[in-house]
């Protein structure tokens, strides 16, 4: 997935102002309600896309399912791998939590990705960390984007 797929995708997704709200997908969706997208003459799934680019890499068969239960969401932090009997909004809630103060790897590539080119000093405020610590991510993000989605925390 290329730089110039990946602007043209988070072009197409309303991130609302509080990230740990639904990001609802604005492009084309399908019939049951999942956004679709095309790359390369194939039609992907908007939400397992997202997944792919915020999370990491999603196993052969792998089932991207919504905690939410918003089909037209692509929120990472409100998708999961498996599972789609898990309790959604327990899983939410502790998603919500996670992200005040300690930041989860998927706060982190939102905000090395920062789709909708916020300030710092706005990523800082929304996640409740100082600026500093968005300014050594997005320094992170640079010379470390290939240990994305290992698990590694720091
Ligand atoms: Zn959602």
């Amino acid at each position: 997935m290329n730089r110039k797929f990946k602007n043209n995708f988070w072009k197409k997704v309303k991130i609302p102002k509080d990230p740990n709200a639904c990001w609802e997908w604005k492009g084309a969706k399908t019939s049951r309600g999942y956004g679709k997208v095309f790359n390369k003459g194939k039609t992907l799934s908007a939400h397992r896309v997202s997944y792919r680019i915020m999370v990491g890499r999603i196993p052969k068969g792998g089932y991207i399912c919504h905690k939410c239960d918003n089909r037209g969401c692509v929120n990472p932090e409100h998708l999961e791998l498996g599972d789609r009997n898990k309790n959604v909004k327990d899983a939410v809630e502790r998603g919500l939590m996670k992200s005040k103060g300690r930041l989860t790897e998927t706060a982190r590539n939102y905000i090395r990705e920062n789709p909708y080119g916020l300030s710092q000093r706005k990523l800082a405020e929304v996640y409740g960390v100082s600026q500093a610590k968005i300014s050594k991510i997005v320094r992170e993000g640079e010379t470390n984007d290939n240990r994305r989605g290992n698990g590694q925390h720091g």
